[in-house]
């Protein structure tokens, strides 16, 4: 990439369900670093956990009605479609077959960003994208080690090169987990005001999450 270019963020996740500390890091992200667009990834089977607990068309629909208002924000349904785990390598080798000169950066929790060494190839996402932390701020992060080598405190330096780079964004941290929501609702509490009303509102139409709603009994105990 020869001039600088608007940054592709690419934001993967299980949603089960999507709620508002997935969407508001997302969007300071998005109008603060002028991203071209925020694509939403959702995983099909994740390889590190078990499997969500919502059927895969119902974590899509309410995907789409959480980023329904955002025009950069757009759901990107390769994981859904593909059997077997949903490696981020794959995907990312699949998207820069699209993209070949786009600059293109993951954006991760900070949780999900020092897990990042265990991940599958994980060297390789490096070569194939740069990687946008949504930190708490005036968090610090691994500063040695190889990832440490691949961080930088300019934005700008994504815009002109294609993938390789790590760059840490603050943004307002909102204590929010899947888990927690599904454990609410569960119990027979309202996860309202923790995620987007229509996605609340889908949730209690179609019985998501209850304890007599199919796929709900967790071998593990999680609720
Ligand atoms: P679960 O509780 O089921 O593990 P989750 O709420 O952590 O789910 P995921 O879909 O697993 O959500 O997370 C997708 C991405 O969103 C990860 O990069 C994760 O770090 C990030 N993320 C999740 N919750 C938050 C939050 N409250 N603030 C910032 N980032 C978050």
């Amino acid at each position: 990439m020869s001039k600088s270019c608007p940054v592709t963020g690419l934001f993967g996740g299980t949603f089960d369900p999507v709620h508002f500390g997935h969407l508001r890091p997302a969007l300071e992200v998005c109008q603060d670093l002028d991203l071209h667009e925020v694509r939403w990834i959702p995983g099909g089977q994740p390889p590190h956990r078990e499997t969500p607990l919502a059927e895969t068309v119902h974590r899509l629909n309410m995907l789409r009605l959480a980023v329904q208002d955002i025009d950069r924000f757009t759901v990107d349904i390769r994981e859904t479609e593909r059997a077997g785990p949903s490696y981020t390598v794959d995907t990312l080798i699949s998207l820069r077959k699209e993209m070949p000169g786009s600059s293109l950066a993951l954006i991760l929790g900070q949780d999900a960003f020092n897990g990042l060494p265990g991940w599958h190839r994980w060297q390789e996402i490096l070569e194939l994208a740069h990687v946008i932390v949504c930190a708490r701020p005036g968090s610090i992060l691994p500063q040695t080690g190889e990832l440490a080598g691949r961080q930088t405190d300019d934005f700008t330096g994504l815009e002109e090169q294609t993938h390789g780079l790590v760059y840490t964004h603050p943004v307002t941290q909102l204590s929010i987990s899947a888990t927690a929501i599904r454990a609410l609702i569960m119990q027979g509490k309202t996860p309202r005001y923790l995620l987007p009303a229509p996605v609340c509102d889908y949730i209690d139409k179609n019985g998501l999450y209850r304890p007599d709603h199919p796929g709900s009994t967790d071998s593990q105990g999680k609720t």
